[in-house]
This record gives structure tokens, C-alpha cells and sequence, in this order.
């Protein structure tokens, strides 16, 4: 129909048809295989944060379409010409600056959900158990991919990680990107989440670089990529920003209305994130010989604690605090960490008349990993352990690697954070 009108209607029209750049003719370049989308939204060259584009063929970040941009000095240099807009998700050709037409741009629909995956229900979260394949057919399972550690954010990886299975929290991440447009921090961890449930990678992992990059800024380096902090400080750190965030900017208590409990002290009633247990102390060597590592109850350790709890959160946070910078506890690579087994049944935990059950068990190992090599002798390393009760298992997640692990064993671990889950 299209080309009938262009023959008959007269010689420009069909030279301007003619010389229409074929709009397909750069898209056997792009490489799906290094695309991620996971970084920082930033120009790689002049690091400006404004109308940026990624570079379909190498991944890579740049600023601007107009001919003295970053973005068109690549196209140029590198020979690169397929990019998207990361503020509107349309492709450009460059350097002939030309936006692909909707028809062709929906061959590469792919490319838009890699970069902002949505969820219109939850079925698939709720119900789909199938494995999914990446692009080089690696398997993995959505809600379980391996975060990228860039050194030392492992601390930051386990806490998201934990925060992307509390399930009122994550339905809300999945299901409303478009009521999070007034938030920052809010929208950017639900970008995360909803790429951790994307049945569509491209590569099996992904990365958490976006968010903690931002984290970073808002805390002026308190928090970031480039140094280790405590997993538990920024786990109180972010309820509280987020907190503030919602309810400021969306007026809803979803935070606290699922992750605090409130106690009363001496001097009244006060709220809490999570419960600080302390392990007794130890003395690693018996008769000078042999190691024991002493253990305890989790339920004992609770029952130690004199904390008056008026009411119970929907999720329990216990942080189990091992460090002892007071003295060097003998045996262990002369670490201060208390190596004391809490024993603790993930199925139930009955506090306060309260039944839960354990959704989420972060642990750590003192001193070198085998997959870690950095400088300090004394690193400390943390991985996570989650529920998968779709395909009731357990998973752990260390960095990339995710593995199914006995739930049975879980208490054989440094136990350093756990996350529980009231039953109905
Ligand atoms: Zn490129």
C-alpha cells in the first residue's frame, strides 16, 4: 500500500523512500552478550549523569546525540552505531542520528526489558518453578542470581539479597516502578529487584552497581564499593532512608509496618529494626589442646537478652554480634570474631508467643576466601543463605556462585544476621 502511494506520487517522494537509510542495517552489530545495563547511568568519558545512551555493541555509557557529544565521538572512533536512551528507551543510529521506527525498534524489545524489567502479576513469581536459560544457555532461577562483588560489596549484596525475598517488600518493588518515579532510592532498589526475578537475562548474574553507586553519593561515601562495612549498619541504614522515603514521598509506613517491633526501656517505649544478641564469651582451648567450639540455642540467646518487647514485627531481624575487639579470642587465625554455634531450627522459632519461620540466614568466614583475594590478611567475607519455598530449598548465595545447601546445615555456619518471617 505504502510503496503503490510512493510510485504514483511522484519522483521526490520516491528518491526521499529510496534514500531512507535502511533501518536494520546496523542491528546485526549489537552484542547481546556483553549487554547488562547494571552500571551506573553515567558518561564513561565526561562522567555527566544527563541524557545518557548505552552503546548496544560494547556496553559502554556515553552523553549526548549532538555532533560534540561523547556519544557521537564513539560512534565515530569505534566504529559503534546502535545506541538506546536511557530516559526513553528509544534506539538512535549515529553518527547519522536517526531514531529507529517503533516497528523496528520491536525486534529489539528484548533490550528494553533487559533494562527496565515490569511484572503486570505475580504468577509466575508465585507459581513458575521452570529453571531459565541465559543467553549462553547458562541455567539460573529468577529471584536467585549471583550479585557481582566489585572487591568488598558483598556486605551491601547479602542485605539486598535478604531485602528482595521479604515478600510484602518485594510484591511492592515488582509491582509499582511507575508509583516510584518521586523516589530515588526506593526506584532504584526496585530496578534491582525486578531484574533479580527477570525470567529474561541475558547473563545468569547481575550487578548491583547502580544502586550502591547512588547509596554511595546520598551517604557521601559511607557506604560504598570501594570499602567494606558492616552488613548490619547498612541494613539499618537503608530501612531507615527508604522509611523516610516512602513515607515522605508516597505516605506509607510499608517499612515499618513490616520490619518494626517496639520494646519498652526504663525510659519508655521505643521501636527497633532488629535485636541485638550476645554470644557469650569464649575460651577456644580446653587443656590446652583440644578446640571446641562451644555452641548455644537461639532460643536460649533470646531468653539471655532483657529486652521488654511489646510487640513482635511481621519480620524478625536478629543480628548476632561476634566481633570482640576487646581481646583477641585465641585459635581462630587470631581473629576477634566469636566462633560459637548458634543452633536454631529454620522451620520455627517461637518467641514471645510469636511462631516464625527463617526466610533468610546471612553468614560470614573470617580470613581469606578461596574466591576472594584481596590484600588484608583479615577480610571478612559474607554470603547469604535463602528460602526457595516455590522449590522447597534452600539456596546459598556467595557472590556469583548460588547453590542449593542442606537445610539441616545451616547452623554449622558463622550465623551473622538472620531474617524471620511470622507464620499465619
Ligand atoms: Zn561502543
Amino acid at each position: 500500500m505504502k510503496r503503490r502511494q510512493s510510485e504514483t506520487n511522484g519522483e521526490s517522494k520516491r528518491t526521499r523512500f529510496d534514500t531512507r537509510p535502511d533501518p536494520t542495517l546496523y542491528l546485526d552489530t549489537i552484542n547481546r552478550n556483553v549487554l547488562d545495563f547494571d552500571y551506573e547511568k553515567v558518561c564513561s568519558v565526561s562522567l555527566s549523569d544527563t541524557n545518557i545512551y548505552g552503546c548496544l555493541v560494547c556496553n559502554k555509557y556515553f552523553r549526548g546525540r549532538s555532533m560534540d557529544s561523547e556519544c557521537f565521538l564513539h560512534s565515530i572512533n569505534e566504529d559503534h552505531h546502535v545506541f538506546v536512551s536511557f530516559d526513553t528507551l528509544n534506539f538512535y543510529i549515529l553518527p547519522e542520528n536517526y531514531q529507529l521506527d517503533e516497528q523496528t525498534a520491536s525486534s529489539l524489545k528484548d533490550i528494553r526489558t533487559l533494562i527496565n524489567p515490569t511484572y503486570t502479576d505475580l504468577v509466575a513469581v508465585y507459581q513458575d518453578a521452570t529453571p531459565k536459560y541465559d543467553l549462553n544457555g547458562r541455567k539460573y532461577i529468577p529471584g536467585f542470581v549471583g550479585l557481582n562483588n566489585f572487591g568488598v560489596n558483598d556486605y551491601a549484596n547479602v542485605i539486598l539479597q535478604c531485602l528482595a525475598h521479604v515478600e510484602p517488600l518485594r510484591d511492592f518493588l515488582l509491582l509499582n516502578p511507575s508509583k516510584l518515579h518521586k523516589t530515588n532510592l526506593a526506584a532504584k532498589l526496585s530496578l534491582l529487584v525486578r531484574k533479580m526475578y527477570s525470567p529474561n537475562l541475558f547473563k545468569a548474574h547481575i550487578s548491583s552497581h547502580e544502586l550502591i553507586q547512588y547509596i554511595s553519593t546520598l551517604t557521601n561515601k559511607k557506604f560504598s564499593l570501594n570499602h567494606q562495612s558492616e552488613p548490619r549498619d547498612f541494613l539499618v541504614w537503608l530501612l531507615n532512608a527508604l522509611d523516610k522515603e516512602l513515607t515522605t514521598e508516597l505516605q506509607t509506613p510499608l517499612m515499618s509496618s513490616i520490619f518494626q517491633g517496639k520494646l519498652r526501656t526504663q525510659a519508655g517505649k521505643s521501636k527497633f529494626w532488629m535485636i541485638t544478641l550476645k554470644l557469650p564469651p569464649v575460651t577456644l582451648f580446653k587443656d590446652g589442646a583440644r578446640l571446641e567450639v562451644p555452641q548455644i540455642a537461639l532460643e536460649d540467646l533470646i531468653k539471655g537478652t532483657n529486652y521488654n518487647i511489646i510487640k513482635y514485627p511481621q519480620i524478625l531481624t536478629l543480628y548476632i554480634h561476634r566481633r570482640d575487639d576487646s581481646k583477641k579470642i585465641a585459635g581462630v587465625h587470631g581473629s576477634n570474631i566469636n566462633p560459637t554455634i548458634v543452633k536454631f531450627n529454620p522451620s520455627q522459632l517461637v518467641v514471645g508467643g510469636q511462631k516464625y519461620e527463617l526466610l533468610a540466614n546471612i553468614v560470614f568466614t573470617a580470613g581469606k576466601d578461596e574466591n576472594y583475594s584481596m590484600d588484608e590478611s583479615d577480610q571478612t567475607h559474607y554470603k547469604v543463605q535463602i528460602r526457595d519455598s516455590l522449590r522447597d530449598q534452600w539456596l546459598e548465595m556467595n557472590d556469583l556462585k548460588v547453590e542449593p545447601i542442606e537445610k539441616d546445615l545451616l547452623f554449622l555456619n558463622q550465623t551473622y544476621l538472620q531474617v524471620w518471617g511470622k507464620m499465619h
